[in-house]
Order: C-alpha cells, then sequence, then structure tokens
C-alpha cells in the first residue's frame, strides 16, 4: 500500500514495522509528529518524557533489557540528552536503539542552528539521514538492524523540511521482534572507570567495523551521470542538487557517519570536479578534504539557513533562478504575537507596566520578547530562565536584587526549570520565579506534560503538583494568581519581589487554544465611549486593529477574553451585540 507521509510520519511508520515496543520523547520542533504517530499505534508503548536526558534514558532501559527502542528529539534536545548518549555509545545496547533528531537549518523555531552530525563524530555513534519520507521509513528499519548488527546506538539525523514535507510511502509489514534475552553483565553496562576502558576498546573497534561496512552498505550509492561534475550530498540537500545540476554524477550519502572514505575516493577520481553540497557545517566537506580530495563546497554555499535548488544555482552555477510566476498582491505581513485570549498576555502587560529586569525562557511567552510588550531581557535555553535570574542578582547585588523575575512555563518548568529554582534556594537566592501554568506544552502543539494530569495517549494519570512541588523544595513563598486579574497580578508580582527569600507565583490559566477553553462572545469597540487613549493597544492583542483613526475590534480574531475591558478606563469594549447601531 502506498500512502503520501509527512518525514515524521514515516519515521513513525518505520518504528512501527521494526518492531519497536518502546517510543520515548521531549516534544521539540520540527521532531514532534514523530511520537505523536507513534503514540496512535496501540502495540507501541510511548511517552512524553520531562526532559529530553530522561527520554534517552528510558529507551536505553527498553534496549538494554532487549526490546527495540526509539527516542525523538530536536537538535537542542541532544545537547539535554547528550550525557547518556555518549555513555550508552560505551555500553552498546541489547535491543535496537534508535535516537531520530531533527535539526533545524534555518531557525524556524529554535534559538540555534547547531549540527547534530558533529554529535555523531565526538560520541562515535553511527548516523543515517534520509533524504525523503519513503527513505524515512526505510532507513529507521536500517539503523535497528545495524543497532543490533553493531551492538550501538544508531542516529537518525533528519531536518526541517525531511520531518515537515510529504511524499509517497510503500508501506511494509509489521515484523514480529522477539525481545532479547538480558543478562546481567556489568562489564558492559556498568560504566565504572575499570569497565569503561574496556568498552572504549570495544567502541574502537565498533568504529573500525562501521567504517568498513559504511564503504559497502547501499545507504551510500553512486548514481553515475556526466562525469565532469561529481556532487557528494545528503539528506534534503541531495534533492535541491538533483534539481539544480540534473545530470550530473552523485554520490549520495546516507549513512554520514562514518563517511565511506574508499568509496568517497573511487567517486572523486572518476569525476573531474567535486562539489559537497551540505547545509549548515561543512562536516562531508572537510572530511573529504582530509582525503586529499580538492572540493568546492563552503567557499560558495553558505554555513547559514537552508539551501534550495535555487540558491545551489546561483552559487555554484552563476546562473540565476529561472522565472517564476510573480502574484501582483501584498500578503499582509504577519509578526509571530501570542493568540487572541493567551492566558500569558496580561502577565506581560504587567511586566512591561513595571519595567522589570525578566530571564525568559523556551515557549510561547517567549513572544512576551515582541512589541508592544517587550518585557523579556534574555531568552538562551530551556529552564536557562531560573538560573539567569539567580545568576543576575547575585552578580549585581542591590542594583538588580528585587528588580528582576524569571519567567517559565509548565512544562519547560518540570523540563529543566526545577534544578535552577533548587540552586535558588539551596544558595539563599531571593529571585521571584513566575510560572506561567497554561496546562499544556503549547508552542508545539499541544502535548501533554506531568503537570496537566494526562498520558500521551490522552488517559488520566497523577498531575504534578506545582504548589506542592515548590514547597518540597523549600520555597516556602508560594502563590497561585489568575493572569488575567491585572490588578492581583500587579499586586503579587510587587509584593513576591520585595520579599528577601526566594518566591514563585504560579500564573494558572489554560491557553484559549485547548478545545475545553470556552469564552463568550466577541466583543466591539463603541466609538462613542472611545476616546482614542489607545490604552488597549498596550496588551497586545492582535483581534484589536487600527481602522482609519479608530481602533476596532476584528471579530473573526477577538475570543471574547475580556482581558481588554481591564485596561479601558472609559469601558469602551462591550459585546458584539450589545451595541445598537
Ligand atoms: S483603551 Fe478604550 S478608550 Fe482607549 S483606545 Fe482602547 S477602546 Fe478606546
Ligand atoms: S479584543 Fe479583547 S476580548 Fe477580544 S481577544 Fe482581544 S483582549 Fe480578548
Amino acid at each position: 500500500m502506498r500512502k503520501l507521509m509527512l518525514g515524521n510520519e514515516a519515521v513513525a511508520r518505520g518504528a512501527y514495522e521494526a518492531g519497536v515496543t518502546v517510543a520515548t520523547a521531549y516534544p521539540g520542533t520540527p521532531s514532534t509528529e514523530i511520537t505523536e504517530n507513534i503514540a496512535k499505534y496501540d502495540e507501541i508503548y510511548s511517552e512524553w518524557s520531562p526532559n529530553e536526558k530522561v527520554a534517552l534514558e528510558v529507551a536505553i532501559g527498553a534496549a538494554i533489557s532487549g526490546a527495540r527502542a526509539i527516542c525523538s528529539m530536536k537538535h537542542v534536545g541532544l545537547n539535554v540528552a547528550a550525557d547518556p548518549l555518549f555513555t550508552v555509545s560505551y555500553t552498546g545496547v541489547n535491543g535496537g536503539l534508535v535516537i531520530a533528531v531533527a535539526d533545524d537549518p534555518g531557525m524556524h523555531s529554535s534559538q540555534n542552528e547547531q549540527d547534530s552530525r558533529f554529535y555523531a563524530l565526538s560520541s562515535k555513534v553511527p548516523m543515517l539521514e534520509p533524504s525523503d519520507s519513503q527513505e524515512c521509513l526505510d532507513f529507521v528499519k536500517r539503523a535497528f538492524e545495524i543497532s543490533e548488527k553493531f551492538d550501538t546506538p544508531v542516529i537518525l539525523r533528519l531536518t526541517t523540511r525531511i520531518a515537515h514535507s510529504q511524499s509517497v510511502v510503500e508501506l511494509g509489514e509489521k515484523i514480529e521482534y522477539k525481545l532479547k534475552d538480558y543478562k546481567k553483565d556489568a562489564g558492559k553496562y556498568v560504566m565504572m572507570p575499570a569497565m569503561a576502558r574496556m568498552r572504549h576498546v570495544e567502541v574502537e573497534k565498533r568504529m573500525a567495523a562501521l567504517r568498513s561496512y559504511s564503504d559497502i552498505t547501499n545507504l551510500n550509492v553512486i548514481e553515475w551521470g556526466r562525469k565532469d561534475i561529481g556532487i557528494i550530498t545528503s539528506g534534503i540537500s541531495y534533492q535541491y542538487a538533483k534539481e539544480a545540476f540534473g545530470e550530473a554524477s552523485f554520490l549520495k550519502l546516507g549513512m554520514v557517519y562514518p563517511l565511506p572514505d574508499n568509496l568517497i575516493t573511487r567517486f572523486c577520481e572518476q569525476v573531474e570536479n567535486v562539489y559537497v553540497i551540505e547545509e549548515l557545517e561543512p562536516f562531508i566537506e572537510n572530511h573529504v578534504k582530509k582525503l586529499g580530495i580538492k572540493v568546492t563546497g563552503k567557499d560558495k554555499l553558505p554555513v547559514l539557513g537552508e539551501l534550495s535548488a535555487n540558491l545551489i544555482r546561483e552559487k555554484l552555477l552563476g546562473t540565476k533562478a529561472p522565472e517564476g510566476y510573480s502574484i501582483d498582491v501584498q500578503v499582509p505581513g504577519r509578526p509571530p504575537v501570542l493568540c487572541p485570549g493567551c492566558p500569558h498576555r496580561g502577565v506581560f502587560y504587567v511586566l512591561n507596566k513595571l519595567k522589570l529586569t525578566v530571564s525568559g525562557d523556551i515557549g510561547c511567552y517567549t513572544l512576551g520578547a515582541l512589541p508592544p510588550n517587550e518585557a523579556i531581557d534574555t531568552c538562551v535555553c530551556m529552564g536557562a530562565s531560573v538560573g539567569i535570574v539567580h545568576g543576575m542578582e547575585k552578580a549585581r547585588g542591590k542594583e538588580l536584587n528585587k528588580k528582576t523575575v524569571a519567567v517559565i512555563g509548565d512544562s519547560t518548568f518540570i523540563h529543566s526549570g526545577i534544578t535552577g529554582l533548587i540552586d535558588i534556594v539551596y544558595n539563599k537566592g531571593n529571585s521571584t520565579v513566575l510560572i506561567l501554568d497554561n496546562s499544556i506544552t503549547g508552542m508545539t502543539g499541544h502535548q501533554h506534560n506531568p503537570a496537566t494530569g494526562f498520558t500521551i495517549k490522552g488517559e488520566p494519570t497523577k498531575q504534578v503538583d506545582l504548589v506542592k512541588l515548590c514547597n518540597a523544595i523549600g520555597v516556602e513563598r508560594v502563590r497561585v494568581v489568575d493572569p488575567f486579574d491585572l490588578h492581583e497580578t500587579e499586586k503579587a508580582i510587587k509584593e513576591e519581589i520585595k520579599s528577601d527569600e526566594a518566591s514563585v507565583i504560579i500564573f494558572q490559566r489554560p491557553c484559549a487554544l485547548l478545545k475545553h477553553v470556552k469564552y463568550g462572545k466577541p466583543l466591539r469597540i463603541n466609538t462613542e465611549k472611545c476616546k482614542k487613549c489607545r490604552a488597549c493597544m498596550r496588551i497586545g492583542c492582535p483581534a484589536i486593529v487600527e481602522k482609519g483613526s479608530y481602533l476596532e475590534v476584528n471579530q473573526a480574531l477577538c475570543v471574547g477574553c475580556e482581558l481588554c475591558t481591564k485596561v479601558c478606563k472609559f469601558h469602551s469594549f462591550e459585546k458584539a451585540g450589545d451595541i445598537c447601531e
């Protein structure tokens, strides 16, 4: 059967067909749909883990005990999971272990543009890279075979355009995978120095075997064409290069680590000019150069952002992109903005008003850095807001003390904010942490987390009580506030930042896009009452828009949350049906 599938969906199907029984992940664009789709298979135990490190550890446990397991994350998640990654490379596996990692060239939804291929190199873990949805499915299955054949975890690297593009996939049959026997083996699985030293020797032997395998596997293929140009490429860059160069010869690499030295050398000997076409860093290019081969690559192609067929034509062939249709329509700009009815809006309105220094975090609420609120000063990585506010206060003492807060979401707090808060308490900090609890992992598309009370399959489960959790780690000043109560929001923040001890304010109001959230009818502005003071614009609701010299409410956007009524002193906002025309 053939089916049009997203790359991520095809990875999920590949895991199913490979007989995976345990799948773990922390959501992160562009990888999220892998585990969302795996969770649809009843046969596979799936979970959203609190963070990527835990996700990988759970998958390692499953693999060591004899099952096939897959763990998925975005590129920055691999930083969080790096600790177990480097050591599972030493222990090896038992049942197969695949780590699916999605990089985000161009940073469509990420805070950096790191290239995960270097993790394969530095952790000595083989890496496969598919170039379409069919390969996403096929390579997952191949990755499990390699994992078990060489007793190693295998990284499957995707990029945004592979993860989120659709192409036709031929579905296969699910194999009946028999759990492997588990045998206690401290020399293999207990990585104390004496054992680890011996396992490192095994890793080096495995790398030598994998290098030989890379030379002969059909994951790496030569497509002969014109011999004046030979292109070495992989992943989505292969698709772009095919479009730009057509009849050239290609060495398409499906296994990007370890690279096939002999195959590369043979290919390059038979073509006149070698080009390496890859997104981000010159990972393949540097390796080819080390083999003593002259190549054209990053001297002409950018290391920033995504490639495209047009960019490759322009930079390598010096030709302009073919003329396309020009559409004579100005598409309105759509700057990123918190949704109408967003529960975070009230907090950012108040933070802007109080002119505090705010360390922010990863999630929808990062948008609080943008106009009109411009309330956030820093955003580094998941969970960083809490440590950063503590560092700022310790470094600048009185100057910043009691003028700073950290802002973090419920899911992010559990991911890695909680350890920062323990640090504040333990080291006698007095920072105030605002947990914006919208009862879901919002930015990645509504995934459950330990604070929502539901599993990935929507089953009710124990819910982490954030108040008790903060109390338990030693925060005595914890209060819960509705962020749409602007008076109480301001009062709570002012009081807590004055405190001489660590404090937490949990702003609880569910994401406006959750199904069960129902507000009233849309509002409109009564122009007879409106004094054009524009105070309502400061909450930054996209439903309030300019109309000539007046403002109006876009009825299609307004969700009737009534936050605007709390900032308009002239009571100009009314229910849409309340005004006599
Ligand atoms: S805050 Fe009220 S009075 Fe001021 S511009 Fe908005 S609707 Fe008009
Ligand atoms: S216009 Fe007012 S009621 Fe409508 S979504 Fe915006 S803040 Fe909420």
